[in-house]
């Protein structure tokens, strides 16, 4: 790691260029990645921001304008992104990041645009993560667009779980679409009956095919499965009317109703039939958790380019403001600042910056993580298979070992020499990574959505009325509200939290954490003013209120850290999500402080952009660590009855006629008594005798350390805000209003 200390008085100039955002978002190297970055921020603020800006989203219809956004998604590179080469596509192996950087470049125009184009790798996804090879190889070919020469119209597809109410939303178990066996003639294939209703379908006005979530209601077919519809297939495939959206209006979005009859070899990932009975290789469930535990990245990475792109505007409009009026003149204050005289108009854009740059870096952390996970989970699966070990319980089993070789390594000193043999070990590398994944996708889900809508709301506030006016530079109220449906398509907040609780106290993953903890610490020896120690502090205590609420009961004997305990374990999975987005925003400035010097176009007021960087860390980390600190003390505390003015709660308390007796060898002690009783039984007015803090103690102390690790942090947000205030804009916003 590098040891720079950063002057203090450098200031960045300019704002982060693509060169720092390729080394924090470590695709410096992948110049693959860079070109698909360019033709996707073409088409967001050229196509895009002209439909936006022309009023396509005040139409639920699909239009012909809308439909030529997908016709640039294609020509640019966009729909190519998620093919491999030999499908069509330009980019080799695991595509996370690819799709993430691609989303992210289209939602910082508008997340209806990316949406779009996500929603026909969704529907590709089942069959990319489960189909078998001859599914994988028709419709990612079909859905690949025309080569050069070639007259085609590429497929579109559309993802179908959710159902009218009362079925799928949270509990995607409780399925009513249905399958039946249609026809089964002795040794041919059968042919299944698909009834599926759906709700709020992405793409479904122009899908060519979907993956529709189906469960048997026939004793011939086992379980449950995901079936690909094709429009052409034998039956209705009714669009049904669009959804009367308030957000992404660019994207096409409506309830359909397919009655249809397909061949059996549409269930993916195949099936077989055992004592005359269709088994699809995949239940409905396995083929949506490998589909989901991806996709839920790019959507989190979505909001988070919103938020950073809200920045520039704002900084546009706060400088502006006064321009033209009487008293403000060229050269005077008012006329050069504007708004930005003011410290707490400069603070509040630095506090959504931070989190912006935060959400960023848990975003594109997860995304980077998928894409080293998905060869090494191929190498799991092949090593076990090896075995005789195939998936479930007895996967879970094989795995026990290597679990306990991972929390091993995590402990080892940094120089031991078993540290080799265990890292070079693909199975100790899986669950290392796969511990992480299951934690930090749900993060960026919840957390950079989530938080980030609130945040949004912010950075329109802003802008004062401009922000909620169509008018607004970059889109910033739009953004805000379609900001909500990225918190809760794909799973609202309620499936990100339950996650969380089960695989955030999984072993291997808190190994990982206490290592975090310590990794910070050394961060903060070498880089002071990342926040880095205040983060370690509030990991900390974090750590601590999980194991004491796994420990301990309410009032009434029932275990505090329980699954159906949301008010627990939920609010322990937010106050997680916070510190895990802070500790990427860190990992991402070291990065580019080691890292940056060593290119060219980043190296150019590199100092300045670190220390700007680093000071938002540090705001950032004092947030996390406020919000931790607040939730974990309301858990560790709120869950024991407050004394009462009772007669066995007043053991505790002093008698007036006592103190007096006292303060002849205690001087001083009536000033410190807070809970005295009078004669009369009289007490002060309040709740009752304060609570002490039996067995939290430990609590206290940490959280009171916490406290004091919070020195620096406001002189960080004054430094920042110093800079918010002369750092260069361009004239113009690059794309309309
Ligand atoms: C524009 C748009 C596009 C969409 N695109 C698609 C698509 O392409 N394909 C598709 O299949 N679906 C799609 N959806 C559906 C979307 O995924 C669901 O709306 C979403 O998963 C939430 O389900 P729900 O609407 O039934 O909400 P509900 O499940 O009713 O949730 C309502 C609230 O209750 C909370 N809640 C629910 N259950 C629990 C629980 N067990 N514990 C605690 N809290 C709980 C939730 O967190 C939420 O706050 C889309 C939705 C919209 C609006």
């Amino acid at each position: 790691m590098a040891t720079l200390t950063l002057p203090e008085n450098k200031t960045m100039l300019t704002l982060p260029g693509d060169a720092v955002r390729q080394i924090q978002w470590r695709f410096a190297d992948r110049f693959d990645l860079q070109m698909l970055v360019a033709s996707a921020r073409g088409v967001a603020r050229g196509t895009v921001a002209r439909l936006v800006a022309a009023g396509e989203r005040n139409t639920h219809e699909w239009t012909p304008a809308k439909a030529e956004m997908l016709e640039a998604f294609d020509r640019s590179g966009v729909t190519a992104a998620f093919m491999e080469p030999e499908e069509g596509g330009f980019i080799a192996g695991p595509k996370n990041l690819a799709l993430s950087l691609s989303a992210f470049e289209l939602a910082w125009v508008d997340g209806g645009a990316a949406t779009a184009s996500l929603a026909s790798f969704l529907a590709l996804s089942p069959i990319h993560e489960r189909g078998t090879q001859q599914q994988v190889t028709r419709y990612k070919t079909l859905a690949a667009p025309p080569q050069p020469g070639e007259d085609r119209v590429p497929w579109r597809g559309a993802f179908a779980l959710t159902e009218p109410i009362p079925y799928v939303g949270v509990d995607t178990g409780m399925l009513s679409g249905k399958v039946t066996v249609a026809e089964w003639k002795d040794g041919e294939e059968p042919w299944l009956q698909i009834d599926k209703r759906g709700r709020f379908i992405t793409n479904i006005a122009f899908a060519n095919f979907v993956t529709a979530a189906v469960g048997s209601v026939d004793p011939r077919i086992k379980g449950s499965c995901v079936v690909i519809l094709e429009e052409g297939d034998e039956g209705s495939f009714d669009r049904g009317t669009p959804t009367k959206k308030l957000v992404h209006q660019l994207s096409s979005t409506g309830d359909p109703i397919f009655n249809m009859k397909v061949p059996a070899s549409r269930i993916v990932g195949g099936y077989t039939i055992k004592d005359s009975v269709i088994v699809p290789n995949f239940n409905h469930g396995e083929v949506i958790e490998a589909v989901f535990r991806r996709t839920r990245v790019p959507v989190g990475l979505m909001t988070a380019a919103k938020l950073l792109s809200a920045v520039e505007p704002v900084i546009r409009y706060q400088r502006q403001r006064f321009r033209g009026a009487e008293g403000a003149k060229p050269g005077s204050v008012r006329y050069e600042q504007g708004i930005q005289q003011r410290q707490d108009a400069l603070h509040r854009l630095v506090d959504v910056w931070a989190t912006g740059e935060a959400a960023a870096s848990l975003g594109f952390a997860a995304a980077r993580l998928f894409d080293a996970l998905d060869p090494v989970e191929k190498q799991k699966t092949a090593l076990l298979a090896e075995r005789g070990v195939q998936g479930g319980r007895a996967e879970m089993k094989a795995l026990k070992e290597s679990e306990q070789r991972a929390i091993e390594l995590l402990e080892l000193p940094e120089n031991d020499p078993r540290r080799a043999e265990l890292e070079a070990d693909p199975l100790v590398q899986y669950v290392l990574m796969d511990a992480e994944a299951n934690v930090i996708c749900p993060a960026t889900k919840l957390w950079n959505t989530g938080h980030g809508a609130n945040t949004m709301r912010e950075a329109v506030s802003l802008m004062g009325g401009y922000g909620i006016t169509e008018d607004c530079p970059g889109f910033l109220a739009n953004k805000w509200m379609d900001a909500q449906l990225e918190a809760t398509y794909e799973g609202p907040e309620a499936v990100q939290r339950r996650q969380l609780t089960v695989t955030m106290t999984s072993e291997v993953f808190l190994a990982q954490f206490r290592a975090w903890t310590s990794q910070m610490r050394r961060i903060a020896a070498s880089h002071p003013g990342t926040g880095a120690c205040t983060l370690a502090s509030a990991m900390k205590l974090w750590l601590w209120t999980l194991n004491y609420l796994q420990k301990s009961t309410d009032p009434d004997g029932a275990k505090l850290y329980h699954g159906q305990r949301q008010g627990v374990t939920f609010a322990l999975a937010d106050a997680l999500s916070w510190l895990l987005a802070s500790r990427y925003q860190i990992l991402d400035v070291m990065e580019l402080d080691a890292k940056g010097p060593a290119d060219p176009v980043a190296a150019e007021g590199l100092a300045g952009t670190v220390q700007f960087l680093s000071d938002l860390c540090h705001v950032q980390a004092a947030a996390a660590a406020g919000e931790a600190s607040r939730i974990c003390a309301e858990l560790v505390f709120g869950y024991s009855p407050h004394p009462a003015w009772t007669d066995e709660n007043h053991q505790g308390c002093f008698l007036a006629s006592e103190l007096a007796e006292y303060e002849e060898t205690m001087p001083g002690i009536t000033a410190m008594a807070v809970d005295v009783l009078q004669i009369d039984g009289s007490h002060p007015q309040k709740a009752g005798p304060c609570a002490g803090c039996q067995g939290n103690s430990e609590f206290l102390r940490l959280q009171n350390k916490l406290t004091t690790c919070l020195s620096g942090v406001r002189l960080a947000k004054d430094r920042a805000a110093d800079t918010v205030a002369k750092v260069q804009i361009p004239e113009a916003l690059d794309y309309p209003a």
